[in-house]
């Protein structure tokens, strides 16, 4: 399902919205910001509601194949890492999409790939 994603002139804060064509195509407006009310500005990105394949999970020590189990996955660990270290644990997952979730800044990537289009010509 595609992200969209829109962006407040008035606070800067990015707002993410999982939602098919179709029902993008029936909002009747441009949602507005939840902390200002301001209307938000339509932001374009590649970024599509990630697919969790079946895979090896290094975090749980064990398979994962979908958000829910995932989610349930790191609860547990939590759970037994509390007891094992005697101190609260919360494990939480990421989301790779989102750049400031590695320290980037919001517009790290747009001005990645302006670089490298500027590197080519
Ligand atoms: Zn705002």
């Amino acid at each position: 399902m595609p992200v969209y994603e829109y962006r407040c002139s008035a606070c800067d804060g990015l707002h993410r919205q999982t939602m098919t064509v179709g029902e993008y195509g029936a909002l009747a407006e441009i949602p507005e910001c939840r902390h200002c009310g301001v209307r938000l500005k339509r932001r374009f990105s590649f970024a599509a509601a990630e697919v969790l394949h079946e895979h090896w999970n290094h975090s749980l020590g064990g398979p994962v194949s979908d958000h829910r189990k995932f989610r349930e996955g790191l609860r547990r660990k939590s759970d037994e890492m509390s007891a094992r270290l005697g101190q609260d644990v919360n494990l939480q997952p990421i989301d790779a999409s989102d750049p400031t979730t590695v320290g980037a800044s919001p517009d790290a990537k747009e001005k990645r790939v302006g670089e490298l289009r500027g590197s080519r010509s």
